[in-house]
């Protein structure tokens, strides 16, 4: 936000009041090392919120729409954009079909990678990151996958973005994790239109369900991102509205602990 070509009321007060209202598209950065989705504003987001990806040894994709998969701009890994060259392969990871198109859109000539096809429910192992994948209720044309995702300190972290409401055996499913933060995405202010994302009010009763099963502490970081801006909501607006139900409305820049219990 402000969208590409909108100029809904919302974009055009973001344009004018800048601030944490500018929002490039969602993606996050574990521990320096772990990224999940490369979207196509990374160098936005390298360049002006500090962030750091010289250190980063792996990326964990969650789906191949566009505003999460940007993969020919993992070419300036490469020796020869960079400066001293980066010896490691960067290990990189995501459903089948998100692997074939990075295969496509990388020459192995210019950087090295080591590429790796996730299933939906089989753990894996991610440098070091325990790493379960279930699928998402987001695109039926494709694989998408939510993320719980244990570190090395023990800390849980869930990331759910891009889904709508899960069914029922996604609810059991997550029963027998401990999880300590969560990332959701929040697309719609209310519920209704595509069943694909999520709104303000099933973001709120997603919390309280992980609660009453146990499986997310009280008191535990929830986390709202991947905003639309037909929401209609500044992020003061969102803030406040969110904070009603324990959840932090994310900004560009955020960063966030997630400590084990
Ligand atoms: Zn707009
Ligand atoms: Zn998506
Ligand atoms: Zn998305």
């Amino acid at each position: 936000m402000p969208a590409l070509f909108c100029r809904c009321v919302t974009c055009v007060r973001a344009r004018a009041l800048r601030g944490k209202n500018i929002r490039t598209r969602s993606s996050a950065l574990i521990d320096g090392v772990l990224k999940i989705d490369f979207p196509p504003d990374t160098l936005s987001q390298v360049i002006h919120h500090d962030v750091d990806l010289t250190e980063m040894k792996a990326v964990l994709f969650t789906h191949g729409h566009d505003d999460h998969f940007s993969p020919s701009e993992l070419q300036y890994r490469g020796s020869y954009f960079v400066s001293p060259p980066i010896t490691s392969a960067l290990e990189i990871f995501g459903p089948r079909d998100v692997i074939q198109s990075v295969s496509c859109s990388l020459d192995p000539e210019l950087v090295s990678t080591a590429l790796h096809c996730i299933e939906p429910d089989r753990p894996v192992s991610v440098i070091g990151y325990q790493v379960f994948p279930f699928t998402a209720n987001h695109d039926p044309s494709r694989v998408c996958l939510n993320y719980v995702i244990k570190g090395p300190d023990g800390a849980s972290l869930l990331y759910a973005s891009d889904t709508g409401w899960y069914p029922e055996r996604t609810w059991k499913l997550l029963e027998k994790f401990q999880i300590d933060g969560v990332i959701v995405e929040c697309t719609k202010r209310e519920e209704g239109g595509y069943p694909g994302h999520l709104s303000v009010p099933e973001v709120a009763r997603m919390r309280k369900r992980l609660e009453s099963t146990g499986s997310l502490r009280p008191g535990a970081p929830m986390i709202a991102t991947h905003f639309g801006h037909l929401m209609g909501l500044l992020h003061d607006e969102l803030e406040t509205l969110l904070s009603i139900d324990s959840i932090q409305a994310a900004y560009d820049g955020m960063t966030i602990d997630i400590n084990p219990a």
